[in-house]
């Protein structure tokens, strides 16, 4: 039986190491009451809610080698895409259309789309009335202005991992340094700033995992997510063991307990890996599912991964559902904060 003392008052106190340690290798019979306890969480400061956002993977040519990708730029026979600007902003209108009032806009990392192309396509979409979030990667201040000057927020940008080496060893080119950096900049620019892990990397350790969920807290992140990782053809990890679900639902309560009022996603690897995949993620104190909107003929080249799963409208409304959540919107699930 896990021990009341920290589920109860040290929660509020801040954690040690030990602390959070403790609870990514819980027991199962451990993890049950601190999964109810992130819940716990979640509702006392959003309430039983949840929100739906959609993604559009626009543009898919990468400059980047990430070792785990399978559009790393080493990787010449991918067919490369990018959609049209009216394409994508058809696209954000559907998603409107069905009541989705956050789009994400997401791209490898390419100089393919110049600054004032995504600041057309933010502009027209953010008109809409609808909450715009980025995740294209590292471009400059100066685009960074243009951006949030057209009306978007939220950026994301992954940090992978907090281990130094290792992050090094899997981003060919690039410093864990930079990347922390390159958040506070985010920050600086006035955007409201996404962070995480990808789970699974080979020789990642559970200490290192702990000095992510530190690390999101120095950040401050108003979002945080874990994804696990999944092997991608072609790439020096094909072979590669997939990320832990387990290790990673107790990751997702970890983030709620230890950070509280972030927004978590309940992430599609979970369920590409395992039946009830983003349930459990929602059931560990997760609070968002992102549907995805690239258009099928192109989806299956934003190869992150190899064989996605695709997160449909109806799936995500369901899973809400079935986690004994309510459906709203990102503005009011922030507004009753
Ligand atoms: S993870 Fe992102 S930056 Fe790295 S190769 Fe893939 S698309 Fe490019």
């Amino acid at each position: 039986m896990i021990d009341s003392y920290w589920l109860g008052e040290r929660l509020d106190g801040g954690f040690s190491r030990e602390d959070l340690r403790a609870l990514l290798t819980s027991s199962d019979e451990e993890a049950r009451e601190i999964y109810a306890a992130a819940r716990g969480v979640r509702n006392g400061i959003f309430g039983d809610r949840a929100f739906v956002r959609a993604v559009v993977e626009f543009a898919n040519e990468c400059r980047c080698s990430c070792l785990y990708c399978g559009m790393r730029v080493e990787n010449r026979a991918k067919k490369r895409f990018m959609l049209s600007r009216d394409e994508i902003v058809e696209i954000a209108a559907r998603a409107s259309e069905n009541g989705i009032r956050t789009f994400f806009l997401q791209a490898a990392e390419s100089e393919e789309y110049d600054a004032d192309w995504l600041g057309d396509v933010i502009r027209r979409i953010a008109d809409m009335g609808m909450m715009v979030l980025l995740c294209v990667g590292i471009h400059s201040e100066d685009d960074l202005d243009l951006w949030y000057d057209a009306g978007a927020r939220k950026f994301i940008l992954k940090h992978e991992t907090s281990d130094p080496g290792l992050f090094a060893g899997m981003k060919p080119g690039f410093t864990l340094a930079d990347r922390i950096r390159w958040l506070e900049v985010l920050k600086e620019h006035g955007y409201q700033v996404g962070s995480g892990p990808l789970l699974g990397l080979p020789g990642q350790t559970v200490d290192s995992l702990v000095e992510d969920l530190i690390l999101m807290k120095k950040l401050d992140v108003d979002m945080s997510s874990v994804s696990l990782f999944l092997p991608a053809g072609g790439t020096p990890l094909e072979n590669h063991p997939v990320g832990d679900v387990e290790l990673g639902l107790r990751f997702v309560a970890a983030m709620r307990l230890y950070l509280e009022d972030t927004l978590i996603p309940a992430t599609s690897t979970f369920e590409r890996l395992s039946v009830d995949g983003q349930l459990k993620c929602f059931m560990a104190g997760a609070n968002v599912i992102t549907v995805n909107m690239t258009p099928p003929g192109v989806r299956d080249d934003y190869e992150l991964y190899t064989k996605r799963f695709y997160v449909g409208l109806e799936h995500a409304r369901r899973t809400i559902r079935r986690a004994g959540l309510k459906e709203t919107t990102e503005a009011e699930l922030l507004e009753n904060e």
